[in-house]
């Protein structure tokens, strides 16, 4: 069964679709009247972006990169490549970089030094999950859903060996998946 790796649900559905609302109002505050690029890094933030645009009650525009950070280890590489590159052009736009969780924070320092080379208006990061505990890098996160401990969780986008994407709900990886 999909869910027998999972040793427990740290979010379930309704704890995320209820901070996603109010992230969304956040955001729509704060880009009011701006020209709002969401930028989706490929592939654990795809099902977190698309709760959050549809929270996010203004015109705006979606773009996807995709960087590699995790093979089918649970450890990072500290490696970086860009595997996917945007299709639009972001100069002089406000682009807010939509990832999935923040970890060691390469991925995401990475990623800010490429796209301000790029000359944005503004470069922000949200996030659904933080592992604050787990940084090398510093990083300034704008907006974070929750932050979470050091644990190697799926769902929600999340994968392990590319499975548990479609799981509804956060969920930690039980201890015996990784023997397998
Ligand atoms: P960082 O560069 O911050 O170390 O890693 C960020 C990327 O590592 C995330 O976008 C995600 O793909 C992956 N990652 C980090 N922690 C986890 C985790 O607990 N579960 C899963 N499935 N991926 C993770």
């Amino acid at each position: 069964m999909l869910t027998n790796n999972v040793e427990r649900i740290l979010i379930d559905e309704e704890k995320l679709m209820n901070r996603i609302r109010e992230m969304g109002r956040q955001i729509t505050e704060d880009y009011r009247g701006k020209d709002l690029v969401l930028i989706c890094i490929l592939k654990g933030a795809v099902i977190f972006a698309s709760d959050l645009a549809r929270e996010i009650k203004l015109p705006l525009a979606m773009d996807f990169m995709a960087v590699s950070s995790y093979g089918s280890s649970t450890k990072s590489s500290g490696v970086v490549r860009i595997l996917k590159d945007l299709d639009q052009e972001i100069e002089g736009r406000h682009v807010l970089i939509v990832e999935d969780i923040v970890d060691s924070g390469l991925t995401l320092h990475y990623l800010t030094e490429n796209l301000m080379t790029r000359k944005p208006a503004s470069l922000k990061i949200c996030t659904c999950l933080d592992k604050p505990e787990r940084r090398v890098t510093p990083v300034k996160i704008d907006y974070v859903g929750f932050n979470i401990p050091d644990e190697f969780v799926i769902g929600y986008g999340l994968d392990y060996a590319e499975e548990y994407r479609n799981l509804p709900f956060i969920g930690v990886l039980s201890k015996d998946a990784y023997k397998k």
